[in-house]
């Protein structure tokens, strides 16, 4: 018998607990996400395992290397792997016994967005990439955490990308949109040049 049932098992009475749980507010959102790529686009730039989480809305394994290695983290700065978004601190982060990264709160970037997740016969609510729409997990309240917020972002280690303080922020991928690429064609036609150091 493979360990892993029993854990996926868990961790599904986990999220169905906590689903009961009314959220305040259930924001929705039709708004078009800045960067958009079609799924091949994306497998060309992420791992399947990430793949499978941010853009299909998996939820990797509990208590896996991931979540080991960011009990681990200092101080530093969570991004989105797919877009380079900034989307959490350290300073937001907590130990919740979850088995996933939590935090008590999105960075001051701005960039995590919430919106109502009726799926599976619950009502939660998920987080995902402003900039890129990158499934991120899912935010609760009300647990009795003692925060500031008593809220608890239960997000997938793999859709965050770690950087130590002090260290380089991974490039924000650009936003690809037809006129931006049009602009991009005219200036290089014309010999635009960059502005002067
Ligand atoms: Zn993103």
């Amino acid at each position: 018998m493979k360990p892993i049932l029993p854990l996926l098992l868990a961790t599904a009475a986990f999220c169905v607990l906590h689903a009961e749980d009314k959220p305040k507010s259930t924001p929705e959102t039709t708004a078009k996400p800045p960067i958009v790529k079609t799924e091949e686009d994306w497998k060309k730039i992420l791992t399947d395992e990430q793949f499978q989480v941010t853009r299909m809305r998996g939820t990797e394994r509990p208590f896996g290397k991931i979540y080991e290695e960011f009990e681990k983290q200092g101080e530093g700065t969570y991004y989105c792997v797919c877009c380079g978004a900034e989307l959490f601190t350290s300073s937001e982060k907590f130990h919740s016994g979850c088995g996933w990264p939590s935090f008590y709160d999105a960075s001051k970037a701005k960039n995590v967005l919430e919106r109502a997740d009726n799926s599976h016969g619950m009502r939660r609510v998920e987080t995902v990439c402003k900039r890129c729409d990158a499934h991120l997990g899912h935010v609760f309240e009300g647990e009795g955490f003692k925060t500031p917020t008593d809220r608890r972002f239960c997000i997938n280690g793999i859709a965050l990308k770690f950087v130590p303080k002090g260290g380089e922020a991974p490039k924000l991928l650009e936003v690809a949109s037809d006129e931006v690429q049009k602009k991009k064609a005219e200036v290089a036609k014309e010999g635009g040049t960059a502005p002067g150091k």
